[in-house]
């Protein structure tokens, strides 16, 4: 075998060196997995016999993540120019371990640190997370025969599945995260797993829901998710993760690469309101406010809207939704989205813009009203008009006024600047 260290990138093999140079170090979990699937790795972590201390010594610009047990996330030493804080270069760097027992379901209550990187790999998950690769020479160390695994397909649990599903829920999503492969294939569960599973989906209730939303949110996006969505409830995971939610049936509906937008068409048979159904999401899986958002209006779109495409509600939708929900949109509701969003689209550019002709201040001195309910929604309809109009002066927005009877109709009559 050629030596996987080659696939390693500049900066990748600085960190590793002197880690080297220092102690010992091994190139651990998803690199090496995806390196010998012939999949681009998305990071390095690396394992070393280094104590968390003496790695916050070698690699001065760090961030002690979990130092408690052992992991410090370590950055570049020079801040490199033109680089936004998301985007910079970072490696988790963990000490060899041998784990205590797992009092809460989900973490060790105690890490013992380790010297032997057998014993560190038998505490990980599965199989093919559980090999490492010599950061002196290059080898690779697969004590349970992960690559057979991996190039079987078959994922499997390191030790008795049944165990080491019980000591942590969060390898229950896991699990499923990685029976995905990028390229359209799956991995199948090996009987044993698939059992441990089924018989522990209760520890589920042990992970953090922003564990879950971080697992949960990488599946339903994933190329393979209604097979595996499938898998999930077979095993009974899905109803456990999203607890008293009507879930649309898994094998027919379409989800998206947006996990966000897929979440939503998971529930979209769900009888809570927008807001009442993003809430409870956000309380069960953690959604950041701007997914809440997302979710709760599309809930909300009745299917029919998509259905009326006429120039004026078209106007509305371009000038009233955000172009990141036009997209979310569009998403949500497929081909006919697209098109209603393609449509919008083709439109010309408003004569005016979406701006009012007419502001509030002008609007007073012509009707004599005073600020107040009756004053802002009349403001509002007039820009609907000239927006759904495409109206181009202040001449001709004026003239609605004699169309209704703005002084005694109910405002609430009139049409609000939202869509649809
Ligand atoms: P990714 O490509 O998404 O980073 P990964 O396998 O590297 O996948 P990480 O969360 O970065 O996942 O974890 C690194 C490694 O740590 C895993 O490959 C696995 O060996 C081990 N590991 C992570 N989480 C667990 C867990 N809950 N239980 C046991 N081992 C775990
Ligand atoms: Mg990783």
């Amino acid at each position: 075998m050629e030596d996987p260290r080659r696939h390693l990138s500049d900066s990748d093999k600085m960190v590793l060196e002197r880690l080297c140079s220092a102690g010992k170090a091994w190139i651990v979990g998803g690199w090496v997995r995806d390196i010998l699937s012939d999949i681009q790795p998305k990071e390095v972590d690396y394992a070393t016999s280094l104590m968390p201390r003496e790695v916050m010594q070698l690699f001065p610009r760090n961030i002690p993540v979990g130092e408690r047990y052992g992991t410090i996330l370590v950055l570049k030493d020079e801040k490199t120019e033109n680089h936004n804080d998301q985007n910079e270069e970072t490696w988790e760097i963990t000490t060899l371990r041998k784990d205590g027992s797992y009092g809460d379901g989900r973490r060790p209550d105690n890490v013992d640190f380790g010297h032997d990187i057998l014993e560190d790999l038998s505490r990980r998950d599965f199989t093919i997370n559980s090999m490492a690769i010599d950061g002196s020479n290059g080898e690779l160390i697969d004590p349970f025969s992960g690559l057979e695994d991996l190039k079987s397909g078959i994922l499997r649990a390191v030790g008795d599945a049944k165990t080491r599903i019980s000591e942590d829920g969060l390898r229950i999503l896991r699990a499923f995260r990685f029976i995905n492969l990028e390229n359209g294939k799956k991995r199948n569960l090996d009987n044993d797993l698939s059992d441990a599973i089924r018989q522990n989906v209760a520890m589920l209730d042990n992970v953090s829901e922003e564990r879950k939303w971080n697992e949960f949110s990488q599946i339903i996006s994933s190329s393979n998710a209604n097979d595996i969505l499938e898998s999930m409830e077979g095993h009974g995971v899905l109803s456990r993760i999203l607890p008293g939610i009507s879930i649309s049936s898994v094998n027919e509906i379409r989800l998206s690469a947006d996990s966000t937008v897929s979440l939503a068409l998971l529930c979209n048979n769900d009888s809570r309101s927008g807001p009442d159904l993003a809430s409870y999401l956000k309380s069960i899986l953690k959604l950041s406010n701007e997914e809440e958002n997302v979710i709760s209006f599309l809930h909300d779109i009745p299917k029919e809207a998509i259905e009326e495409k006429n120039d004026s509600i078209l106007r509305i939708f371009r000038s009233c939704i955000s172009e990141k929900m036009q997209l979310k949109m569009a998403d949500y509701f497929g081909p006919k989205g697209e098109e209603y969003l393609q449509h919008s689209k083709d439109l010309k550019p408003l004569t005016a813009g979406k701006l009012p002709l007419i502001d509030g201040e002008h609007l007073m001195e012509i009707t004599g009203l005073e600020p107040g309910p009756r004053l802002g929604r009349l403001k509002d309809w007039l820009q609907r008009k000239q927006i759904e109009e495409d109206l181009g002066t202040k001449e001709d927005v004026l003239q609605l006024l004699e169309t209704i009877n703005w002084r005694e109709e109910d405002p609430e009559s009139w049409g609000s600047l939202s869509w649809p």
